[in-house]
């Protein structure tokens, strides 16, 4: 038997795992003892990963060949097997027309925080610098693209300045926006773990929602959907009255605090706790916890970051901790969980419409000019790409004609499905990048390119606290999949030449030469990385970043010389005031619907919906419900009940739950062919939940309101 160490393909902690292998079968897994991020720990679903990867489920779930439809064949015919060089040259072929006729900016590329930093730069590339289009976005712009803004706002910089031992070092952790005990569970056990060592600690959780992470909490704010900007603000409002804020931090440190003090004078602590609906002895607590101790850390996630005012929400976070000095020191920071489990690597490399290599700026002549010349192009250009939400908006109205999906499902994790599915029916090609050939997306695909997976692919990831792992693969991959930047660099090279730029480079030999023009990307930047290799990750594990040429050890936490990435140097300050959700509730929809994650599930349950195992805590989709909301509608667990909202439907059955609070009900986001019926497009249409939420964006993040629609629940009459 071989062990190979490898890292966890599911979430943003970026846990160590050690594949073991037989025979080209993975026939175990078991945490890496090594990994500075779980110490050896697995959660259920990196500890079952070795089942998702077994043969005979992998011949049955997978895209083993190219695909395509014949050109003259409308979707609702099927797609015939292809071969590699003749899909790709009919897609150079489609490509090259379409940007002649229509420009550049009509073809897009809708790529995944899945992928590795090494697929990531070369779609990047690909896209800016030899199509010459910022139409290039991931779904990590419904996952973290709040945060990005916020810290950039803020800091300066998209760099969480936290690590995962400040867990161990707090004296407060905030909680805000996450189910940290379901959504990043070896994190939420080290924090168990450091409450056992040190009984002072005090945990703090703020969410709609009594979740398991909740229930745990020392104090729990069960806060109204979408108000926790009013509940920083009204939290540095009880830090300035009660003299908590670090004065001598503020004047040396930062600079805009007089304008947002004059705006939090109106965040009373009775207008707060009345918007929030909390106690206000709760919140005067939380602000008191927070400010009086030496260290406070805060962790969050997608609370926070879905929403139309994602941007707003992380920087007024950012904002308490800046006043109150509790960032650049052990234990203290904000601290950003990410998603996805390489979300990290798509930042930086500048892998979306609106960011650059190596945390460059997109709308500075310089950096472009920089990058421009590093990758031997005339120019890359200035305006922003479409973000997630518009670019398949544009693909709907007919402004892009082709799109390519990389290893993500749209069909199911977009908000008002409707208007998605619309889009790709209307494309003039889509072409879908996957491993899995039974995604809603697939059904789409005019071309099917199969890809690799986990256990298959060579790369690196970056997890949350900034720290660089190496992927290894074990088995080749089945049929005829290739490594997505291969995909990438092979399609590069044919459409080159017939677009005049034979002169850019793609002709790379191995995920590590990719590697290597990215690091060498990133000199002088914030994150450089200079200083790391592959060798280097093989010799001495994963490491963090910033670990620039000369170093000997990346940084664990930032700024705690009080130097920030900002013109100045200086750390700002946001004027932030509360807004309320875009698709608030009325009479007519009088619920509040919030969607998450699962204990036991991932996303679209494409890996995780082939384990049985992973069904024993949740078996089937549903909408859970608080008690007196059931009585009121005489229901009864189990009933089908039709959740409608602005924008579709979809039937569910109810499940009893006190959870949410009166007025709010919750479904996962796993479940997506299920139950459902369209606004009027194609009645008994399948498009899970995401047939309900908002696709309202924050105006900076451009990330979707998936956290709040309001929606109306009738008892389904059965026939
Ligand atoms: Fe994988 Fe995340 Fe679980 Fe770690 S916590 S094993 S990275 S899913």
């Amino acid at each position: 038997m071989t062990e190979t160490k490898s890292t966890c393909c599911y979430c943003g902690v970026g846990c160590g795992v050690v594949i073991e292998s037989e025979g080209g079968q993975v026939v175990g897994v078991r945490g890496d003892a090594d990994h500075p991020a779980n110490f050896g720990r697995l959660c259920s679903k990196g500890s079952t990963l070795h089942l998702s990867a077994d043969a005979r489920i992998q011949q049955q779930v997978r895209a083993l060949y190219p695909e395509m439809r014949a050109p003259s064949a409308g979707r609702d015919q099927t797609r015939q097997r292809s071969d590699w060089d003749t899909v790709i040259a009919t897609m150079a072929g489609k490509f090259t027309d379409t940007i002649k006729t229509h420009g550049p900016d009509s073809v897009a590329f809708y790529i995944s925080g899945q992928l590795l930093t090494e697929d990531y730069y070369v779609f990047n590339k690909l896209a800016k610098g030899l199509v010459g289009t910022n139409n290039i976005d991931s779904n990590s712009r419904l996952c973290m693209s709040s945060a990005v803004a916020g810290y950039k706002q803020t800091l300066g910089a998209d760099a969480p300045p936290a690590c995962y031992e400040d867990i161990d070092l707090a004296e407060v952790i905030f909680i805000v926006g996450s189910n940290t005990a379901y959504a990043h569970p070896i994190l939420y056990r080290r924090l168990e773990q450091a409450r056992e060592k040190n009984p002072d600690l005090k945990v703090i959780v703020a969410d709609p929602r009594r979740t398991d992470t909740a229930r745990e909490a020392d104090l729990f704010l069960p806060i109204l959907p979408g108000t926790d900007v009013a509940l920083f603000n009204g939290m540095l409002h009880l830090c300035l009255w009660e003299d908590l804020i670090d004065l001598d931090y503020i004047q040396a440190h930062t600079e805009g605090f007089a304008e947002l003090k004059q705006t939090v004078r109106d965040y009373t602590p009775a207008a707060v706790a009345k918007t929030c609906g909390i106690k206000e002895a709760d919140l005067v607590q939380a602000a008191r916890w927070f400010g009086q101790s030496k260290a406070s850390l805060s962790l969050y996630c997608q609370g926070l970051n879905q929403s139309s005012a994602g941007t707003a929400k992380n920087a007024a976070l950012i904002n308490l901790h800046l006043a109150t000095h509790q960032i650049g020191k052990p234990g203290a920071g904000p601290f950003s969980l990410t998603g996805q489990p390489n979300a990290m690597g798509g930042r930086e490399v500048g892998g979306m419409a609106n960011l650059m290599s190596g945390h460059r700026d997109l709308s500075n002549a310089e950096h472009r000019a920089e990058i421009a010349a590093y990758w031997g192009v005339d120019d890359v250009p200035a305006a922003p790409g479409k973000t997630a939400v518009e670019m398949f908006e544009a693909v709907r109205l007919g402004e892009i004609k082709i799109i390519w999906i990389v290893c993500t499902n749209p069909a199911q994790s977009m908000p008002e499905q409707n208007l998605i599915r619309e889009a790709l029916q209307k494309a003039e090609l889509v072409i879908v990048q996957e491993a899995y050939a039974s995604t809603a997306t697939v059904p789409y695909a005019d071309i099917l390119l199969p890809a690799s997976t986990w256990a298959e692919k060579t790369g690196t990831v970056t997890n949350s606290e900034r720290r660089i792992s190496r992927v290894r693969p074990v088995i080749p991959a089945p049929g005829e999949a290739r490594h997505d930047w291969q995909i990438a660099s092979q399609f590069a090279q044919a459409l080159a030449p017939l677009l005049g730029k034979s002169a850019v480079n793609f002709a790379y030999d191995s995920d590590e030469q990719v590697w290597n023009e990215h690091r060498d990307s990133t000199r002088g930047r914030d994150l450089d990385i200079t200083g790391l290799s592959y060798a280097i990750l093989e010799q001495q594990g994963p490491q963090q970043w910033p670990y620039p040429a000369g170093a000997s050890t990346g940084k664990q936490r930032l700024y705690e010389d009080g130097i920030f990435p900002t013109v100045s140097g200086r750390a700002r300050f946001i004027n932030t005031v509360y807004q309320p959700v875009k698709d608030a509730v009325d009479a007519r929809y009088p619920f509040s619907l919030n969607t998450g994650r699962l204990r036991d599930q991932w996303h679209g349950m494409s890996r995780t919906g082939t384990v049985a195992q992973l069904f024993a805590h949740v078996a089937e989709p549903g909408i859970s419900m608080e008690a007196t909301d059931m009585q009121r509608r005489f229901l009864k667990p189990g009933d089908l009940v039709h959740v409608s909202s602005r924008r579709g439907t979809v039937i569910l059955p109810i499940v009893e739950s006190d959870e949410q609070r009166a007025g709010q009900v919750f479904v996962a986001m796993h479940w997506g062919e299920e139950y459902v019926s369209g606004r009027g497009h194609a009645q008994n249409a399948s498009y899970g939940v995401n047939a309900l939420t908002s696709p309202a964006i924050d105006p900076s993040s451009k990330q979707p309101e998936l956290k709040a629609a309001a929606v109306k629940i009738l008892k389904a009459e059965l026939p």
